[in-house]
């Protein structure tokens, strides 16, 4: 009775270890399993990190045809009132770069600061590269928003001071700029959608789309911009600034010359008055 109390303890205290080896082995596979993916996690990371995903878009001349629309288009649809659909090219949020360049805080000619981690440089090129390699998560790198690729159509090469716009003309290339123009105006301003529409279109037309001919009859943003109204402005104000004191000179002038005369008149009626009696 013993030896079987003594076997059936044996018994249930080997199945009783085994489960408690079981349990640690495969808490502790777990354990190193979670390790592995940990470390394995941080290693992509940083490789992520150190090989961030090729761009074929250019962030220079996205900003370049950015700066056209804000100056050369931007004035005229907030005039009209209205508002681009998301399906037009020309929309902000079809801009991959738009939500980096909102968070490039310039603080002087020698400082720009990183608006998602704060950190400062030196030039805007290297907040451009810090962009790149340390906030690429943030692009948007979905089909059709590359901004740079409506350069041709938008006159980017006007604005960046490049030699290439001083290169021949190519009637086949202004031929495709041309296509690509029109298809923008199209898209961005249906005629279909009423009077603002197409005064808009024809507008872009004029602005961009004209200019597109080896004959270089018509110059690119021939209906003006932002910069035009404001170089108006200032130009009006100067001039006021310049006339007032001219005007009140004059005025001065025509009131000390008056007295003068008045004076004159007294001094001719008192000597006519002494006279008289005699
Ligand atoms: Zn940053």
């Amino acid at each position: 009775m013993k030896k079987d109390t003594a076997i059936v303890s044996i018994f249930v205290f080997s199945i009783f270890s085994f489960q408690q080896f079981l349990h640690v082995s495969s808490s502790s596979l777990l354990y190193a399993n979670q390790v592995y993916k940990e470390s394995s996690g941080e290693s992509n990371l940083k490789q992520e990190q150190e090989h961030a995903p090729e761009v074929r878009c250019s962030r220079e001349r996205s900003r370049a045809a950015s700066k056209v629309i804000d100056e050369y288009l931007t004035p005229f649809v907030e005039k009209e009132n209205y508002q681009l659909s998301r399906k037009c090219r020309l929309h902000p949020e079809n801009d991959m770069f738009r939500d980096q360049e909102e968070h490039k805080i310039y603080i002087d000619r020698y400082e720009w600061r990183c608006g998602y981690c704060k950190k400062s440089f030196r030039e805007e090129k290297f907040i451009d590269q810090h962009f790149d390699n340390r906030h690429y998560n943030l692009l948007n790198l979905s089909d059709d928003k590359c901004l740079a690729d409506l350069c041709g159509a938008l006159h980017c090469d006007a604005v960046m001071n490049s030699k290439s716009s001083r290169n021949k003309c190519n009637p086949a290339a202004a031929a495709r700029n041309r296509h690509l123009c029109e298809s923008l105006a199209d898209s961005c301003f249906p005629v279909s959608e009423g009077p603002s529409a197409s005064r808009l279109h024809e507008l872009f037309l004029h602005q961009f789309c004209d200019a597109h001919t080896c004959s270089g009859k018509h110059k690119p943003f021939s209906r003006g911009g932002k910069d035009q109204g404001g170089f108006f402005r200032l130009a009006v104000g100067a001039l006021i600034l310049v006339l007032l004191p001219v005007f009140y000179l004059f005025l001065y002038l025509v009131q000390s010359d008056m007295n003068g005369r008045t004076q004159e008149l007294r001094r001719i009626s008192k000597a006519g008055w002494k006279s008289k009696p005699s």
